[in-house]
């Protein structure tokens, strides 16, 4: 029988760890910190455990947790969600995009996606029976090609993805793409996934262009993020979805017999730490800021050539002085051989630009993990 994702391998992200491990490479590669999480929060984990908040949480998240959501979303974005029928806690932002998509694709609808794009999207729309249209980004710096992108939508376009800041280049929406989206939609009915993991991960000053600061795409857009990215925990898998009432009610009927709920003690933890320390997330682009800027410096000792990165936390970068190898064999080489993990960009797209020679490096790391790996990447 024809299996469903005959395309789908083993993620890129734990190909790269395991060979990481197995070579015992320096892994920039699969983008997690390896620094510790925010004592406060381990702090706020271990007293809800202790405390017995140990079962099922309410199915859509603990309600602290919902108003704390809320309040930084009217903070940051000037939204007003209802905690009760517009936000939804997840187990990450993947499940909160296989909910999304399974919610409202149904068999034939087209869903859009911009390549490079991350690696769960595809197979969430093929398991719904949608039809995943991958348009490519503008490859000279990961901008919008809006020309494609009118192009490519149909009366059958249900869903729309986007990404910002975009992993893997970190490219950055701006207020211009956003108006350009809201054209595009209006007077359609589609769904715009906007997935915002890294919305507090902003460099030189930019601001984050949530779908949430536009009420013509906040009325039609479910919006997703993670704790993981924010607060360096990637392990404890929560995230959430903001979304329209109708929209999350749908969403709701998904994730309520997927999951049903999400780990509840980090819940607990999450709504004391985003209301007694929200300057952890308004801090956190400049924290990350000294990391890439750190990156950058050193890599001016290797061959490699920095792409500019305006949000997120990789770097992508150019080997083409090293190798013309393709950039998976280049980054199985560089790991088996040289002792670096990184992702190559193939696995983001449906066609890789001919002859692209990127691969992406998480900075989400100690100095020291910078260190060693730059001192192997020199000999290269
Ligand atoms: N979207 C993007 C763009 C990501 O980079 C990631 C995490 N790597 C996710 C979604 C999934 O986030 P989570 O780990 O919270 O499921
Ligand atoms: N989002 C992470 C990355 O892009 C990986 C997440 C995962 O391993 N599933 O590296």
């Amino acid at each position: 029988p024809q299996t469903k994702l005959p395309k789908v391998g083993t993620t890129i992200f734990t190909v790269m760890s395991q060979m990481a491990m197995q070579h015992q490479a320096v892994n920039l590669g699969q983008g997690f910190p390896d620094f510790p999480v925010p004592d406060f929060l381990v702090e706020s984990l271990a007293r809800a455990m202790r405390d017995g908040k140990n079962q099922y949480a309410p199915m859509m998240g603990v309600p602290a947790l919902r108003e704390a959501i809320a309040e930084k979303t009217l903070a940051c974005y000037g939204h007003t969600a209802c905690p009760d029928s517009e936000i939804t806690v997840t187990s990450g932002a993947s499940e909160a995009i296989f909910d999304a998509v399974l919610a409202v694709v149904r068999p034939g609808d087209e869903v859009i996606v911009l390549d490079p794009c991350y690696d769960c999207y595809e197979p969430a729309i093929d398991l719904a029976g949608g039809v995943c249209v991958h348009v490519a980004l503008d490859p000279a710096d990961f901008s919008v090609d809006w020309q494609r992108l009118r192009a490519a939508v149909t009366p059958r376009t249900r869903m729309i993805f986007i990404n910002s800041p975009h992993n893997p280049s970190g490219a950055l929406w701006t207020a211009d793409d956003m108006q350009r989206l809201i054209e595009l939609v209006r007077g359609t009915d589609i769904v715009v996934l906007s997935d915002e993991v890294y919305e507090h991960i902003l460099f030189d000053g930019a601001r984050h262009e949530s779908a949430l600061r536009y009420p013509e795409l906040a009325e039609r857009s479910f919006v997703v993020s993670s704790f993981g990215k924010t607060y360096h925990c990637t392990g404890w898998k929560i995230g959430y979805c903001v979304a329209p009432k109708a929209l999350s009610a749908e969403f709701r009927k998904v994730h309520q017999y997927n999951t049903f709920c999400s780990f509840a003690p980090a819940q607990w933890a999450f709504a004391e730490m985003i209301r007694q320390h929200p300057e952890h997330h308004a801090e956190l682009g400049a924290f990350y800021e000294s990391k890439r800027d750190y990156l950058r410096t050193q890599l001016a000792r290797t061959r490699l050539r920095p792409l500019p990165v305006p949000g997120g936390y990789f770097q992508l970068v150019d080997y083409s002085a090293i190798s013309d190898l393709p950039n998976a064999e280049f980054a199985r080489w560089l790991c088996v051989e040289k002792g670096v993990a990184a992702i190559p960009l193939s696995p983001f797209y449906e066609r890789p630009p001919e002859g692209q020679r990127l691969i992406r490096l998480c900075f989400a790391k100690n100095a020291e993990t910078l260190d060693a790996a730059i001192a192997r990447l020199e000999q290269v």
